[in-house]
């Protein structure tokens, strides 16, 4: 639980979002600011240093409330993607996460006025009047910060009352608990990133173990949620043939693979000056100074190893589940 500092933007002093987040920190010292980007933008920030000892900023969202997606998110069939930033940065601390080339500041931003976001996506559902794929959890992992404000209930309660809008919560969190009683719905899906042990261990610390993701994919199966299981980012790590078959076959044994609405598979791509910055300040991250090949303004690995990595993974969930469906990156 965070404690200790929480900036927060004087206009929201006593906003009710404000004042929920509050009552869930211990000891909050509250420092007003003028605008989170004062703190958020800071020049000559130390990204590590900050994460080691990372606050909390409040703030409020007055323009950008969704964004297009680029070419390298995937679009799963929809011709309007989008993705919204609730929150910017995450209480996980993954070696490979682009935030970290993304933004000068480790601190974790949280939007409160969250009603503002529902209601300018109703002005875009209405523009559009076509479905939109609307990815939430995109900057930050919102399930693992649930007990804190509840965005994904409020979200879920405002799609389940839309037509044309479906949402994703990607995560790796396995706080499902925090989803009951919703009932599921067809537009929305929970889509899980799962990673070998081994690469949690390595590269996702603070995340919760494999195991324990799994067993939360599972309850959620249970429950009747539409759930998506992200291989994303592939890692080259040693061994890593076995390593995501192993977790293919765990995955297999634990879960019916015909009740998992779809697979996606991607391997470590990333724009090529986020990687630059990232670099810089995680020199102890072996995983960042692999040799890359560059196609425009991305960097990933050469061809025989993507498609290696592909392969294995693709062929593993096929060797339990034929028919399961699996979107390449
Ligand atoms: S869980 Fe996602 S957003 Fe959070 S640190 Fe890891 S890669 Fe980044």
């Amino acid at each position: 639980m965070f404690s200790g500092l929480v900036y927060i933007e004087e206009d929201i002093l006593t906003h009710p979002g404000t004042l929920q987040i509050l009552s869930k920190l211990a000891n909050p010292q509250v420092v007003p600011i003028k605008h989170y980007k004062d703190v958020f933008n800071q020049a000559g920030s130390d990204w590590r240093l900050q994460k080691a000892a990372q606050k909390i900023i409040l703030a409020s969202r007055r323009s950008h409330f969704y964004y297009q997606g680029s070419d390298i998110t995937p679009a799963f069939g929809f011709k309007h993607f989008y993705y919204n930033t609730l929150a910017l940065n995450c209480v996980y601390d993954c070696d490979y996460c682009y935030l970290q080339g993304m933004f000068s500041s480790a601190h974790l931003v949280l939007f409160v006025n969250n009603d503002d976001f529902m209601e300018q996506t109703k002005v875009l559902l209405q523009q559009l009047q076509e479905p939109v794929y609307l990815a939430l959890s995109y900057d930050t992992d919102l399930l693992a910060i649930e007990h804190w404000y509840p965005y994904c209930k409020e979200w879920i309660a405002f799609a389940s009352e839309q037509t044309n809008l479906t949402i994703e919560i990607r995560t790796k969190s396995i706080n499902i608990k925090a989803l009951q009683p919703i009932k599921p719905a067809d537009n929305i899906i929970l889509a899980w990133t799962l990673s070998p042990q081994e690469v949690i261990n390595l590269h996702e610390p603070k995340t919760p173990s494999a195991q324990s993701r799994i067993a939360a994919i599972k309850k959620a199966v249970e429950q009747g949620w539409r759930v998506r299981i992200c291989f994303d980012p592939i890692l080259h790590i040693p061994n890593a043939e076995m390593a995501y078959m192993k977790l293919v076959d765990e995955l297999a044994s634990q879960i019916q693979l015909t009740s998992i609405d779809s697979f996606s598979l991607g391997v470590f791509r990333m724009n090529q000056d986020f990687l630059k910055r990232m670099q810089h300040q995680r020199k102890d991250s072996a995983l960042l100074f692999h040799v890359f090949e560059k196609t425009d303004d991305t960097v990933s690995y050469a061809k025989d190893i993507k498609k290696k990595l592909i392969d294995v993974v693709t062929n593993r969930i096929t060797h339990h589940e034929k028919r399961a469906h699996i979107v390449i990156l």
